[in-house]
């Protein structure tokens, strides 16, 4: 369109359409969609009790969740792979109103009471969806507690919309890591996107441990842990989708694969060149590795 004609069809507008006042200026900025580049982290979730816990670990995700306060970083939308989602096929969640779903048995009264009311965020989980063939829309899930048991501490308000990602657990590994790269797009959307699992999970191992009150970590659960540490800090993805490769620690840290692969998508979400901020780290109750970082 030229300018002439472009002119000529501002004069066919409705006057209130162009005669908007300045002060309605900063109203429009507000409620601009966030289009920062968003990090991706993982966070290892542990315990659902740290939901109501004040430890070292869930202080870190308080601090970590003021940087998302600041001027511009508030992110337009959450999405979360979470471990306690697993499905046949991927999913997205575009229920507008996800239910805190309490998704554990004997556990105090007070945690099947807490309730994360964040709205749902249907138009960014099509979005999503768009993005790969390989995804499907379903409103037959909430928030599980992979998700809110970490978003209490990250986003106390629950004020930005959350979805959540399924996890496929009929795929290989490198499914996942695969299908986290087709939605690199979503960070430059101001989508804030995390991994919820545990790099070393082992509860048959962790549980004596627990009621023994001895939290020494197991070697194979700090050499794991550590070799982990040392692959994502080289950029090199490829080798944790063969983690069997460090032999009987390996098998040890990672007994199903459930809580491992949220971490796929946390670094499939990055070309492996961006920098990565440890957020908190330490293996816990002898099998449970806590590692939670950024990246980018
Ligand atoms: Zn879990």
């Amino acid at each position: 369109m030229n300018r002439k004609s472009f002119l000529k069809s501002l004069a066919l507008l409705p006057l209130a359409t162009y005669n908007m006042k300045l002060q309605d200026f900063p109203k429009l900025v507000e409620n601009a969609p966030n289009t920062t580049k968003m990090p991706s982290l993982f966070v290892g979730h542990g315990s659902p009790m740290n939901a109501l816990a004040d430890n070292a670990f869930t202080r870190s995700l308080r601090k970590l969740g003021t940087e998302f306060k600041k001027e511009g970083k508030k992110p337009s939308a959450i999405l979360v792979v979470s471990a306690h989602w697993l499905t046949r096929g991927s999913f997205v969640n575009i229920n507008p109103k996800p239910e805190t779903i309490h998704d554990f048995g004997g556990f105090p009264k007070e945690l099947f009471d807490m309730q994360y009311p964040a709205p749902g965020a249907p138009e960014k989980a099509k979005e999503t969806a768009l993005l790969s063939h390989l995804l499907f829309e379903t409103e037959e899930w909430g928030l599980d507690h992979g998700t809110w048991s970490i978003l209490v501490h990250l986003f106390p308000e629950a004020d930005v919309p959350v979805f959540q990602l399924s996890i496929d657990f009929h795929q290989p590994l490198q499914y996942h890591l695969d299908l986290a790269r087709e939605l690199r797009a979503m960070r430059e959307k101001g989508v804030l996107i995390i991994g919820s699992g545990n790099i070393v999970h082992n509860l048959r191992m962790s549980i004596p441990k627990l009621q023994s009150g001895d939290s020494a970590p197991y070697d194979w659960a700090l050499e794991f842990d550590t070799w982990v540490a040392e692959k994502i800090a080289d950029g090199d993805y490829a080798a944790l989708t063969n983690y069997e490769q460090i032999g009987s620690a390996g098998k040890m840290a990672v007994p199903t694969t459930d809580h491992y692969i949220p971490l796929l998508y946390t670094l499939g979400l990055s070309d492996g060149k961006e920098a990565v901020q440890q957020v908190y780290e330490s293996v816990e109750y002898g099998g449970m590795s806590m590692r939670t970082f950024q990246v980018g």
